[in-house]
């Protein structure tokens, strides 16, 4: 049972204990639960709060502690992206509380706290690394083990679309394994910009990568079940392959192909992998989005419950490709988090010197920019 009261301090609860990362809004610790005797360990995702306003700052007790005055405060209206983006993943994550939980991938969350830093989830702690690092230290892989995060992640989806909630924000970062076991459940989370059917306003994901984004979300039609279902079709072809399947120059021509369902099966690549999964992706990865299988078809299609999987180790072109765009999309997530984090990001100037040195192409950099405009405007 999820409670949430304004009297309950997480420190009276929990002893936090190590940073395990950051978000753009969030920074996600270790913590442990001071309950009963027996250690039970947690991650604790606070989503902070950034009321910038002088009225923000006038109601925010730790900026009057920090002795700063209203002048010293910046002057742009409250940053309504992070508010926004904190509200909802709370209103989703209680959503999956009441109608998902417990399912074995999907996150659990055990309790929410409020104070003046902002709102603390007290979520199920995932030690098992993310979803590509795993894959890339594995030993043994092939593609029955590809159809097994398959499978996982359709068994996730398939529980949050029965309870009309649709993840949005699919990718292979936002898949962490439960344990360091071989047979670790594989477990979806982060809920920030996920929707609840006619409960929560869709928020619109604002930048980052947009190898995962379904061609309806990027023309701004209506996302669905199925949009996850093509986010999903992207992990599967990145697993069998190690590169994306619209890798363009620049997000433009990204676009352009994600719009078109331009893609192939590159025959160098491809030509092992089994024509079961190939059949599978093309359906996944079609444009019009009732042309794709729900998350429960999936669950019976014949690779993905094994019976069609090659169970041949895979060429290991395939999982050092893997690893060089795991690092490459690391390097991007770790710089797009510290602009985020950082005041600094609010100055073009200073964004444009803190970023140039980074590997972002000039679309990724345009988009920032025009983000934080709006944020500040
Ligand atoms: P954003 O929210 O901006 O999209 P993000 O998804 O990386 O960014 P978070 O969900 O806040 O942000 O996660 C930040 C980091 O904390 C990630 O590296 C993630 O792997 C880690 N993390 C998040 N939740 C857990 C958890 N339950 N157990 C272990 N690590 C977690």
């Amino acid at each position: 049972q999820v409670s949430r009261t304004e009297s309950k301090k997480l420190s009276d609860d929990y002893e936090v204990i190590d940073v395990l990362g950051r978000g753009g809004f969030s920074v996600v610790r270790k913590g442990v639960s001071k309950y009963n005797g027996k250690k039970s360990y947690v991650a604790i995702k606070t989503l902070k709060r950034l009321g910038y306003t002088p009225q923000g700052f006038q109601q925010n007790p730790a900026a009057r502690q920090k002795g700063l005055t209203s002048s010293e405060l910046p002057t742009w209206k409250q940053t309504s992206i992070s508010d926004a983006l904190l509200t909802n993943e709370i209103l989703v994550m209680r959503r999956i509380v009441e109608d998902v939980s417990p399912h074995p991938n999907v996150i659990h969350l055990y309790d929410v706290y409020e104070d003046v830093n902002g709102v603390h989830l007290v979520l199920e702690l995932c030690s098992g690394g993310e979803l590509f690092d795993r894959i890339v230290a594995q030993e043994r892989y092939s593609e029955v083990e590809a159809a097994q995060v398959v499978k996982q992640i359709a068994s996730g989806l398939d529980a949050l679309h029965k309870a009309n909630i649709v993840h949005r924000d699919l990718k292979p970062e936002n898949c962490l394994f439960l344990n360091s076991s071989n047979r670790s459940p594989l477990k979806i989370m982060d809920f920030g910009l996920s929707s609840v059917e006619d409960f929560t306003d869709p928020i619109v994901a604002l930048f980052g990568s947009i190898d995962y984004v379904s061609p309806e979300a990027l023309s701004q039609r209506q996302v669905t079940a199925a949009s996850d279902m093509w986010s999903l079709g992207v992990i599967m072809y990145i697993l069998l392959s190690g590169y994306p399947p619209f890798h363009a120059t620049s997000n433009r021509q990204k676009q352009q192909r994600i719009l078109a369902g331009d893609f192939s099966f590159d025959n160098l690549t491809w030509k092992t992998i089994s024509s079961s999964a190939k059949e599978l992706i093309s359906r996944l990865l079609s444009v019009e989005p009732y042309k794709r299988p729900s998350a429960k078809e999936l669950l019976k299609h014949p690779w993905v419950i094994g019976d069609c999987a090659k169970n041949d180790i895979m060429d290991a072109e395939v999982v050092s490709r893997l690893q060089s765009f795991n690092a490459r999309r690391k390097f991007r997530a770790a710089a797009i988090a510290s602009v985020w984090s950082s005041k600094v990001f609010l100055r073009t100037k200073k964004l444009r010197n803190l970023l140039g040195t980074h590997d972002l192409t000039p679309e990724e950099l345009q988009n920032l920019r025009v983000h934080f405009k709006r944020i500040c405007a």
